[in-house]
């Protein structure tokens, strides 16, 4: 059996995703990132190797996310892919007639304009929290009612409440005005739902044409008190994949299966495979005084060998890999 696996490193969570030849799904994991890419990409090989079936091969691994491109040179994946176009890519495997990919993950969100099956937009947010689930977890945790309740609790509200939602801190001490107002906690999750969508569309949205179907992916799509405020607020009906959580990792799957079968790229085999626990890998960063720009290099060192180093703006550095000059001094 063939399989392709797909990794989705976040700053909040990483998945996997392992697909079949008839992009049938072998196999999920979701873990919690926990500030340490390499460890968590460690952790979940080691638990998927022991639940893959003995005869599955991996033919081919990609990675998306915001730490795409270290975990794509450790690991050695055929491809390295961005978040846009591997959720675009997995939203139209699933609902071909997608128009709009709404995303909310743990620290950032998108929002992908798609026409006859073309990514011909997109907006991103990696700055502001109060439009991510970050925001939703912190104010959970601030009322003491676990996050996978919040759905349903703002599901029962008798009546809408307005919350102060353009950042955290406004949302908390609202919230405890609110309370004290006597306004019940199902009214003011309810407003704390209605306030993660203004506060989405408000950053993304400008300029841009939301028209169905409207996918909504990322962890926050399993809360149906925000998929309800965003139903309300578009005046249409939101379609929630049943792997919403995971579908940056389906999509890159799908990408490097489509690459390994159709343009034979992957058959080199640069991925090396579920056996990574024992090896040692090493990120240094430094900055390059070459000129005023100053440039901070990161360096991804395998076994004590050099496998990548990015972040400068010419070719300097480019060039002393080349000559593999690499340990000559950072300067
Ligand atoms: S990498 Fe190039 S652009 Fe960046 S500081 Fe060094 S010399 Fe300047």
């Amino acid at each position: 059996m063939e399989g392709y696996l797909g990794i989705d490193i976040g700053s909040v969570s990483t998945n996997f995703a392992i697909l079949d030849k008839e992009c049938n799904i072998l196999d999920t994991l979701y873990l919690r990132t926990k500030g340490n890419p390499t460890q968590v990409v460690k952790k979940g090989f080691s638990i998927l190797k022991t639940r893959l079936k003995s005869d599955c091969r991996i033919k081919g691994a990609g990675t998306t996310g915001s730490a795409r491109r270290l975990i794509g040179k450790l690991v050695g994946a055929d491809l390295i892919k961005n978040e846009i176009t591997s959720h675009a890519v997995a939203a139209l495997h699933f609902y071909p007639d997608t128009c709009t990919v709404l995303e909310i993950g743990g620290q950032d969100s998108k929002l992908i304009i798609i026409r006859d099956g073309i990514v011909v937009d997109f907006a991103m947010n990696t700055v502001c929290a109060a439009g991510t689930g970050s925001f939703l977890d912190h104010q959970a945790e601030r009322l003491s009612i676990p996050i996978e309740k919040f759905g349903e609790l703002a599901l029962g509200a008798k009546s809408k409440v307005n919350i102060a939602s353009k950042c955290t801190v406004f949302a908390e001490s609202d919230m405890i005005h609110k309370a004290q107002l006597g306004v019940p906690t199902e009214n003011i999750i309810r407003g704390l739902c209605e306030g993660i969508v203004r506060n989405y569309l408000n950053n993304l949205s400008r300029g841009k044409r939301i028209q169905p179907r409207i996918v909504f992916q990322g962890g926050v799509a399993y809360n149906v008190g925000v998929k309800a405020a965003f139903e309300e607020v578009l005046d249409s009906e939101v379609t929630v994949p049943g792997h919403a959580g995971i579908m940056g990792a389906i999509g890159v799957s799908l990408l490097i299966k489509d690459l390994v079968e159709n343009k034979g790229k992957g058959k080199k085999g640069g991925f090396i495979g579920m056996e990574i626990q024992e090896m040692e890998f090493e990120t240094k960063v430094f900055e390059c005084k070459g000129c005023p720009n100053i440039c901070e290099i990161v360096q991804i060192e395998r076994d004590g060998k050099l496998i990548d180093r990015y972040g400068y703006r010419c070719d300097r550095w480019e060039l002393l890999k080349t000559k593999d000059k690499f340990n000559k001094g950072h300067d």
